[in-house]
């Protein structure tokens, strides 16, 4: 029986497994698959996979799963958690990521893998279709903010296939996407990383804030005169909000504040 908890929902639609193979372009290359479940896409990809890394978190599943494989010797089963486990241990060469990912931890499982992203070309993965348009959202749009530009700022993505709910068993409550992010050899601007993603953050802290007064609320400067200043010098309108910057005014206005902000 599936758990809830640990967002089991299984494939049952093979074309969506062939899909989503084809998609990640994984033919000869290392793989790395998060929550291998009942192997739907995890006999696929080690037919085609160099060799193939799976992690799954629930021990008895990874028992049957381990039983069906033990006679592919180009895959490895961990039994472990993917927030967990020390990827730079399994991997020598750059991998690719495929997964039907467990929804109750999209976003942490798509931030640890951006830590690794030196190793990483590319990730194709299933993810609730809400999430998915915040991934690929433009400057503007409702589904905009912290995820896009973390997503963005080391990727590129785009969503390469819907997926109905009836695919799945059980059924989830949303439908799905497949979001494929290329890496990108460097990040998309030159900034101080950390200070970048607190400006970001600041940014985005209150919708309903102007971007001056959510920098400010959010303790980058202090001084709020010489805060609206800088932004206007970097030619932002410091009465927007911050869901109208691009990654590149944020690039602009974190070279401006980075020497100065706390
Ligand atoms: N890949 C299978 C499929 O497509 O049918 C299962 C996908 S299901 C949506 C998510 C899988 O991730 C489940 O097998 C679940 O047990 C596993 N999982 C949940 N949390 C995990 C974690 N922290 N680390 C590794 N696997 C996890």
């Amino acid at each position: 029986k599936a758990k809830k908890r640990l967002g089991q929902n299984f494939l049952i639609d093979d074309s969506i497994s062939n899909a989503i193979v084809r998609e990640a372009g994984v033919k000869g290359r290392d793989v790395l698959e998060i929550g291998p479940g009942t192997g739907a896409l995890t006999f696929k990809l080690a037919d085609v996979a160099n060799k193939l890394v799976a992690v799954e978190i629930d021990r008895s599943l990874y028992e049957r799963l381990n039983d069906r494989l033990k006679n592919r010797n180009n895959v490895c089963l961990i039994n472990g958690d993917i927030l967990k486990v020390n990827l730079w241990e399994y991997f020598d060469d750059v991998f690719t990521v495929v997964a039907n990912l467990p929804y109750y931890i999209t976003t942490p499982i798509i931030m640890r893998l951006m830590e690794f992203r030196s190793k990483i070309d590319r990730i194709v993965v299933m993810v609730q279709k809400e999430v998915g348009q915040r991934i690929v959202a433009v400057p503007g749009n409702k589904d905009y903010g912290v995820l896009t530009i973390a997503v963005q700022y080391y990727a590129i993505p785009e969503i390469v296939l819907d997926v109905p709910k009836e695919s799945f068993k059980p059924q989830p409550k949303v439908d799905s996407v497949v979001v494929r992010m290329d890496i990108r050899k460097s990040p998309a601007v030159d900034v101080d990383e950390k200070k970048f993603f607190r400006i970001v953050k600041a940014a985005f802290s209150s919708r309903r804030k102007t971007l001056l007064n959510a920098l400010h609320g959010g303790d980058i400067l202090k001084d709020k005169a010489m805060l609206k200043s800088i932004i206007e010098e970097c030619g932002v309108d410091p009465e927007v909000r911050g869901e109208n910057l691009s990654i590149e005014d944020f690039a602009r206005l974190s070279r401006k504040l980075a020497p100065i902000m706390f």
